[in-house]
């Protein structure tokens, strides 16, 4: 089965530009003005989310801040799950943005996270769980449980969506492995345990913050090395901050390597023929 890879943001928490910040990556970011050079529109970063798409199904894997206008601009109408890495911010917070897409879906729009992203995004919006708030409008969800040992199945529509346990500086959060792609944003480093599960990748999908190392974060060394280990066919970087401008960190990396950048469209196999 064919499947279309939408890298829907490739930005970092703080999304680029920066807020208050006049560097030369976010100042490109955005419409020039008289006197500046021309924008690098690869260089306006939203925050991480992907939208995988195979024969008329839409899955999402997070819904950061920036859902709404990504939803948008990629032409969602309707979602048919959501997967969930983590509950940080700009992960999660564009969750209640599925309201309208959820009431097509009957009786709920399902979501997948693990116990303690789970509990994270009940306890955000908490008037969307709890069974004390009736709030008419409320997104109509289902949240699941992903089991957190390596490889824990979610299957849609024919498609397994296995776990990948990364590291994220103290944390154990969720990457996905989906047919030949797999999706690790927010890694620092790899679980010895994930290694089986990322064999014979076409596409692999890693954070690569920025050039300097970071505690929670992999940088673009670190990134390229763990590509090197893994041999995916390609690989491409997102969680990006406005340490790496795209034209010119492009120019330095291999061929099979790339920065990714808001409305990137991968295409690849995502399993079996249906039968
Ligand atoms: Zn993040
Ligand atoms: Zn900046
Ligand atoms: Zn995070």
């Amino acid at each position: 089965m064919q499947a279309t890879l939408t890298f829907l943001g490739t930005g970092t928490s703080m999304g680029v530009p920066t807020l208050g910040c006049d560097c030369a990556v976010c100042v490109s970011a955005v419409a020039s003005s008289p006197g500046l050079p021309a924008p690098s529109p690869h260089n306006r970063r939203t925050r991480p989310s992907v939208l995988v798409r195979w024969e008329g199904h839409n899955v999402v894997i997070d819904t950061g801040p920036d859902f709404h206008a990504q939803a948008i601009a990629a032409g969602i109408h309707r979602l048919d799950a959501v997967l969930y890495t983590h509950g940080h911010a700009d992960h999660v917070l564009g969750m209640d943005d599925l309201r309208p897409l959820s009431f097509h879906n009957s009786p709920s729009l399902p979501l997948y996270a693990d116990e303690q992203t789970a509990l994270t995004i009940e306890r955000i919006f908490n008037y969307t769980f709890s069974s004390d708030h009736q709030y008419p409008t409320r997104a109509r969800v289902a949240l699941h449980r992903i089991p957190t040992t390596p490889g824990a199945e979610v299957e849609l529509f024919g498609v397994q969506f296995l776990r990948v346990p990364v590291t994220h500086g103290r944390q154990t959060i969720t990457g996905f492995r989906f047919g030949s792609a797999a999706y690790l944003t927010d890694l620092s480093d790899l679980h010895p345990e994930s290694l089986p599960l990322l064999a014979d990748l076409d596409i692999l999908i890693l954070d690569a913050l920025r050039r300097e190392p970071h505690p929670t974060h992999s940088h673009l060394e670190k990134s390229i090395a763990l590509v090197e280990q893994l041999a995916p066919r390609r690989a491409f970087f997102t969680h990006i901050s406005h340490g790496l401008d795209h034209d010119a960190t492009n120019a330095t990396l291999p061929p099979h390597m790339r920065l990714a950048y808001d409305g990137l469209q991968l295409a690849f196999e995502i399993g079996p023929e249906a039968a």
